[in-house]
């Protein structure tokens, strides 16, 4: 499959050029040149097949001439060792949890697909590669978690000092091996700043050959349409139109639906769900994208002022608004409004939700007030991951998931330093191998 950049049509890459370049530069946003249907004997089967044989067929359909059917399938096996479960809340509406992997958000979907794809791509280098990121959380443990132990990959972190939450920082500085954690005397905007002024420097480039792992890279948007698929092949009745409910922030989420309606599969609608960072929901309204500076909320992993895969959006569309309202129904919430969710959740549906999919909760419900149709809203993460909240929220303690298992008496080995390009230039270069 060829892919091109939609910010210059004209170029046009092969699949592996799209993975491994729009690292280099972030504005580099590639898509298919073609997204063709799942072959109709999948849709026939689906109720009969488990996530990794749904990611199978759904790769072969897109990327069959790019990677070898064993491949394939030994990364969708190796990457989806967990349940994506759908859970049925009232008679329309359901929940699918996508927090049972091994970090506990959805986030374990993509970049445990992306690594397993990494070490293929990379197999006859005789370099090892650098995958460098700046995480507010959830990004950074998914990564270090999926790229831990992968021969050829080393993994470099930088995560704010302070600003994650008390299991996030576990997960984050807890490995050791090839994953390095850095902690940063500064804001997650520090982070990402050191992290664009490493790639924009030639010398560490060089030495380390550099990748990102974030969420604009195809790699991982795509593995995440296998759920939609997934979630479809679960509901007992599909006689009805099929809303899918999406919490958003880089929008990568919502951004990956859509290309599994495209793939084939009967969706109806979306709804992009916001907390106040609600550039998309006013846009839809107003046909004006104007994105603005990042304001901080209770649901940080959306906290996303200008989201990175929403021109992917109007690409898909190519910009033609009546159509993509048609299709997407956003909405925007308040910190006020999210915590009222989580009680109603739990009170009503005995039903403990992160904030996140509370957010999506509350875009379902708003819109099940207008239309008849089965509603699926998406929880991206494990209440436990923001426990303070759920427990403030719902009146309620969170139960550890068993998939902890004893990270939080782990020792943790994070590196500390402040947020100065030259000492972490001069410590990443020592690090590397001197030969
Ligand atoms: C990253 C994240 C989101 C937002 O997903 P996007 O693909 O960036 O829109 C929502 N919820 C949780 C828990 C996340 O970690």
């Amino acid at each position: 499959m060829k892919f091109y950049n939609i910010n210059n049509p004209s170029e046009k890459v092969s699949f592996r050029q799209a993975v491994l370049k729009s690292v280099v530069n972030v504005k580099d946003l590639y898509m298919p040149v073609n997204i063709p249907m799942v072959p109709q004997k999948v849709f026939t089967n689906l109720f009969n097949m488990n996530l990794p044989e749904i990611g199978y067929e759904v790769t072969s359909a897109l990327l069959g001439e790019d990677i070898p059917s064993e491949v394939i399938s030994k990364i969708v096996n190796d990457a989806f060792t967990f349940e994506i479960p759908l859970r049925k809340l009232s008679r329309h509406m359901h929940v699918l949890e996508l927090f049972h992997g091994p970090t506990l958000a959805f986030k374990d979907v993509g970049a445990r697909y992306m690594a397993g794809l990494f070490e293929f791509l990379n197999r006859d280098e005789d370099h090892e590669i650098t995958v460098l990121a700046a995480t507010s959380g959830d990004t950074g443990s998914a990564v270090a978690s999926a790229f831990y132990n992968r021969p050829g990959i080393k993994v470099v972190i930088l995560f704010p000092s302070g600003k994650v939450s008390h299991i996030q920082e576990k997960m984050l500085t807890t490995m050791s091996g090839n994953i390095t954690a850095l902690e940063i005397d500064g804001s997650f905007d520090d982070c990402q700043n050191l992290v664009k002024q490493a790639f924009a420097d030639k010398d560490l480039n060089q030495k380390l050959n550099l990748t990102s792992a974030n969420s604009i890279n195809f790699a991982r948007l795509f593995p995440q349409t296998f759920y939609y698929f997934h979630a479809y092949a679960q509901l007992a009745d599909t006689s009805r139109p099929v809303v899918f409910s999406v919490p958003s922030g880089n929008f990568g989420n919502l951004t990956a639906g859509l290309i599994a309606r495209k793939l084939g599969l009967p969706v109806s609608r979306f709804i992009a769900a916001t907390n106040i960072n609600r550039s998309v929901p006013v846009y839809l309204e107003s046909g004006l994208f104007e994105p603005g500076p990042t304001q901080h909320t209770i649901t940080n992993a959306m906290d996303v002022g200008n989201p990175g895969n929403f021109p992917r959006i109007l690409e898909l569309y190519k910009n033609d608004i009546s159509k993509i309202r048609n299709d997407i129904k956003g909405y925007w919430f308040s910190d006020r409004q999210t915590m009222e969710a989580m009680k109603i959740l739990q009170d009503e549906y005995t039903y403990q939700a992160d904030p996140h999919g509370a957010v999506a909760f509350l875009g379902l419900s708003e819109y099940l007030k207008h239309d008849d149709c089965e509603g699926i809203f998406l929880e991206t993460a494990h209440p436990v991951k923001f426990g303070d909240i759920v427990e403030k929220a719902t009146g309620r303690p969170v139960e550890l998931p068993p998939a902890i298992g004893n990270l939080l008496t782990k020792k943790q080995n994070a590196v500390k330093m402040k947020a100065s390009f030259d000492e972490i230039k001069t410590y990443l270069l020592s690090a590397s191998n001197p030969n």
